[in-house]
Order: structure tokens, then C-alpha cells, then sequence
């Protein structure tokens, strides 16, 4: 393909309908200095310029959303844009104002402390798109911190992202991840080491950034009139399928995010995602997986783990709590939505709702993930014995998952696993267990009317060949901070299609290797990003 000089480029024509910023009360101090901002949801704030943008990689499947094409993603012109250096005609630049219970705890006023709003942009077949640029400088939210995100954690965002989108899992995306040439000073371990580190830029991409803390602030500050316009909004931009008024309308909607968090967190139990830091000001509305800071991936099945060290003590946001975390934070919800409702009982039916949801997914998610027609619940029980035979013998859930499908009816061995196991000792010690559950498992499937090939499709349908690994990533950011960023785009390429067995590409399918296993960044992430 010829491409035209860069210089010539037209930037693009994106359509933009800015409603957040037109339609919710904004602050009117236009200035960057941190504050607490009362009766308003957003501040106006430009990104801040950065030295020397350079675009390091973009999804080539969010840009054909947006209606962006290559050349201009490619071009200084993208970059510069995708960096927050300029800003395209119908852009408006803001930072929106929330709050959060933290680890259990309500932390006052938060809001976006490093990401810069830029707008909707409505794409041709009608959908909205906000596009977000976290690391653009600082907000009147960033209290004492720069507003800045060094390469390794945006990168971890960029990928995963848009690996979750891919491997099926409701999740903001992304569009673009930008080097800003500039340093950024991080204590990676909070041990007090702090270091520079290169400095990045992420473009976010998601129908809406609403959090259920962007609720919960005014709620807190008993601001009933601003909490209302905001769920009237809420409902009419992010909801807009919800018909009805008043209470019912509002219970409706409460109703529908219990539904759609389940939805969420039964697909992170799915396919081995540990969040790391499900505060409430880390989760969306639309039941979108946000916000990747310390997040990980399963490699040896362990309900305990969690990648964050910061939450290492309590392990609050462990692998195994989550649906029970996700159930926490909606209850603040509830709380804060409580003044807009007579009484408790149809917030309190949207909770039940979550519990009834979450059971109805993860049903979904075990006949899949076993190649059943249907969920029983012996089968309940059967995964449950499954669960506590993989932590015992310290196996690989993806591989495990993976290769079920492969698995002989009529001679069950140990054999299509053998590449899934950490330790020899604990798959010695697991393997009559192990032995007696494949063939129970053998007989089930063999009874149930799902023909075979269905079976199989079914299973490799729900269970991943790849998924972006703890240390696929660190090994990807170790060579992108060397200037080498070959193996992210061929990990981006390979999560493209995380379903299918990709010829070529077994090593990104591996598990885990042994230097893996307590290296920074492949097992302990920290907050600091
Ligand atoms: P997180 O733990 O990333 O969800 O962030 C929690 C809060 O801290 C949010 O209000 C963020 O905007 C803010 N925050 C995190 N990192 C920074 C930073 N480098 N500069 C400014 N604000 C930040
Ligand atoms: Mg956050």
C-alpha cells in the first residue's frame, strides 16, 4: 500500500456528542489546582504536552471501530493526538469527579487523578464511544500524585484490555498506547527505591466511564439533587433500552448493573482473572472490567492468590472472593442510591438478583467449560471436587481447561495434562484423585446427549488456548523498555484470537516458567503505576 506523506494527512472526521460534559453540572473553577470539588461531576482540564510522543502500538480492531485508519494512527499527527499534545475539533477536555470505598473503607473524593476525558464519539453505526487518555498530566483530582503512568503498567492495560475483549469478558478498551519521552519517577515496591522509569500514555475506549463511586460521592455529601441528575442521565445515555419511570425505572436499572456485574465477575472466574483492586471506584456501571492496575492470570489454579502485594496481608481481592467482593460493592451502591428509593426493598431485590445471576452464569460457565448440555447440580459439586483437585495438585487452570477436551472417554489417563503441572511431587500425590475424577467426568460426558464434536466446540469456546499471562507481559515490557517491541505486537496479534489453536505460537500457550514464579511483575505487582 502507498501510503500519502504524513504531512499531508487530514486528521480524522469523528462525530463527536460530548453529553457527559453538556448534560452534568461541571465545575466552574478552570483551573488544574487539587481541591475537593463540591455540586459538580467533572472539572475542565487539558491534558498536559509531553516531550516526544511516539506511538508504540494500537488495536487495530478499536481504530476500525472508531473509523480511524492506519495511516493516521501512524502518522506524529496520531501520536501527538493519542498523547494529549492536541486535541482534534469537537473534543473537550475534562476530568469527572467520584469517590470510592477502598479496602473496605470509604475514601472521600477521588476522581480521575490521571485521566483526562476527551469525549463521545459516536461511531457510523451509531454507537457511543468515550475516549479517555490516563497518564495525561495532572487534575484537580490527583491529589499528591503527578498524574503520570509509567510504560509497564500502561502496557499491562493496553494488552490486557484488549485481550479481555477478545477472550469475551466485558471490559473497557483501548485504543492506543503512546511513549511520552519523558521520565517518570515510581517506588515500584514501595520500599523506598524510587526510580525514573519511561512514561506512557493509554488511550481507554468504553460506551461510558461512570463509576459506581460517581454515585457514592454526592451521595455522601447528601447531595440528593446531583445524585438524581446523575442516575437520570446514567439511565438515559448508558441504559437507554430501560423504559418505565420513577422508582420502577430506577430499580429497573439497579437491577440490570446487579445482572451485569455477575455477568462480569462469573467471566473472570471463567478464565482466571484476579482484578487485584476491586474498590469501588474501580467499578463501572455497565459491568465493564476498568481500571488494570495489579491485575493477574491464574497460571497454577489458586482460589487465594491475588497478584496485588499492596492487598498481600488480607488478600481481600483474592481470586476466590471476588463474587463476594463484586456483592460488597454493590451494596455501597445501594447505599448511595437509597435516597432516590421509599424503602429498601427493591434495592435489596436487585441484590438477590446479583446472587440469582451470578448462579445462573457460573452454571453457564461450568456445562461450557466441562462440554455439558446442561448444568446439574451434581455437576456444581463435581466442579467444586475439580477446583480443590487442581489448587492440590498445583495445576495449570488454562492448560487444564484447555486440554479436558482432549481427554480419551474411553482410557482416561493423566497424559494430555501432562504440561500443566508445577510440581512433581504434588502431581504424584494428586494423580489417583485426579485419575478417579476424569473418569467420573468420562462417564458424565459419555451419558450426556451432546454429540462429540459439539462437546469439543463448546469447551474450546469457553476455555482459552491463550490468555495473557503474568509473565508473557513482563517479558513483553522488559522488551519495550529496551526499545524492542516485536514480542508485544505478537502477543496483541495472538490474543486477537485466544479460541484457537494457533500453529507457530505454542510458546505463548506454555505455562508458566520456573524463573517466573516469584519475579516482580510476573507474581507480585504493587499499586504503583
Ligand atoms: P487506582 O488505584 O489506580 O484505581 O487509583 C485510585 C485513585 O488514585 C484515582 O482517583 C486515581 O485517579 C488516583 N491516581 C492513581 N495514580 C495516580 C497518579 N499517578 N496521579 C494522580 N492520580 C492518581
Ligand atoms: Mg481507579
Amino acid at each position: 500500500m502507498r501510503r500519502r506523506p504524513q504531512s499531508m494527512l487530514p486528521d480524522p472526521s469523528l462525530r463527536f456528542d460530548n453529553a457527559f460534559v453538556r448534560d452534568l453540572p461541571g465545575d466552574p473553577l478552570r483551573e488544574r489546582r487539587v481541591r475537593q470539588v463540591e455540586g459538580a461531576l467533572w472539572s475542565a482540564v487539558e491534558p498536559e504536552p509531553v516531550a516526544a510522543p511516539r506511538m508504540l502500538a494500537w488495536s487495530a480492531g478499536m481504530a476500525a471501530e472508531l473509523g480511524l485508519d492506519a495511516d493516521w494512527m501512524e502518522s506524529p499527527a496520531g501520536a501527538a493526538t493519542l498523547a494529549g499534545n492536541r486535541l482534534l475539533p469537537g473534543m473537550q477536555a475534562f476530568a469527572s469527579n467520584y469517590g470510592g470505598h477502598q479496602f473496605g473503607h470509604w475514601a472521600g473524593q477521588l476522581g480521575d487523578g490521571r485521566a483526562i476525558g476527551l469525549g463521545e464519539v459516536v461511531d457510523a453505526a451509531g454507537h457511543r464511544w468515550e475516549l479517555q487518555l490516563k497518564g495525561a498530566g495532572p487534575t484537580p483530582y490527583s491529589r499528591t500524585a503527578d498524574g503520570r503512568a509509567v510504560l509497564r503498567s500502561s502496557l499491562r492495560e493496553f494488552l490486557c484490555s484488549e485481550a479481555m475483549h477478545h477472550l469475551g469478558v466485558p471490559t473497557t478498551r483501548a485504543l492506543s498506547l503512546v511513549a511520552t519521552g519523558e521520565p517518570v519517577v515510581r517506588d515500584m515496591f514501595y520500599d523506598g527505591h524510587p526510580a525514573p522509569e519511561p512514561g506512557a500514555v493509554v488511550c481507554r475506549v468504553a460506551p461510558s466511564f461512570i463509576r459506581f463511586g460517581h454515585f457514592e460521592l454526592p451521595a455522601s455529601r447528601g447531595d440528593v439533587p446531583l445524585l438524581r441528575t446523575l442516575v437520570d442521565f446514567c439511565i438515559a445515555r448508558d441504559f437507554p433500552h430501560l423504559r418505565g419511570e420513577g422508582e420502577a425505572l430506577r430499580g429497573d436499572w439497579f437491577t440490570e448493573v446487579c445482572e451485569r456485574t455477575a455477568v462480569m465477575v462469573a467471566h473472570w472466574m471463567r478464565v482466571g482473572f484476579v482484578h487485584g483492586v476491586m474498590n469501588t471506584d474501580n467499578m463501572s456501571i455497565l459491568g465493564l472490567t476498568i481500571d488494570y492496575g495489579p491485575y493477574g492470570w491464574l497460571d497454577d489454579f489458586d482460589p487465594d492468590w491475588t497478584p496485588n502485594t499492596t492487598d498481600r496481608q488480607h488478600r481481600r481481592y483474592r481470586f476466590g472472593q471476588q463474587p463476594q467482593v463484586a456483592y460488597w460493592n454493590l451494596g455501597r451502591l445501594a447505599g448511595a442510591l437509597s435516597p432516590l428509593f421509599d424503602g429498601p426493598d427493591v434495592l435489596q431485590s436487585g441484590l438477590r438478583r446479583y446472587v440469582e445471576a451470578y448462579e445462573e452464569a457460573e452454571r453457564g460457565t461450568i456445562a461450557a467449560k466441562l462440554g455439558l448440555s446442561e448444568c446439574r447440580d451434581e455437576d456444581q459439586a463435581r466442579m467444586q471436587a475439580l477446583r480443590g483437585l487442581l489448587k492440590q495438585g498445583s495445576i495449570d487452570m488454562t492448560l487444564f481447561f484447555r486440554q479436558l477436551a482432549h481427554l480419551d472417554a474411553t482410557a482416561p489417563s493423566l497424559q494430555p495434562f501432562e504440561g500443566a503441572f508445577y510440581d512433581e511431587a504434588k502431581r504424584d500425590a494428586v494423580a489417583p484423585a485426579l485419575l478417579d475424577w476424569l473418569r467420573t467426568y468420562a462417564a458424565r460426558a459419555s451419558d450426556d446427549p451432546l454429540p462429540a464434536e459439539h462437546r469439543k466446540a463448546l469447551m474450546d469456546a469457553s476455555n482459552p488456548r491463550y490468555v495473557p499471562r503474568n509473565y508473557l507481559a513482563q517479558e513483553a515490557i522488559d522488551l519495550a523498555e529496551a526499545g524492542d517491541l516485536s514480542r508485544l505486537h505478537a502477543l496483541m496479534e495472538v490474543m486477537r484470537h485466544p479460541y484457537d489453536d494457533q500453529p507457530g505460537h505454542e510458546a505463548f500457550a506454555r505455562r508458566r516458567p520456573d524463573w517466573a514464579r516469584d519475579r516482580a511483575g510476573c507474581s507480585m505487582l504493587s499499586c504503583s503505576s
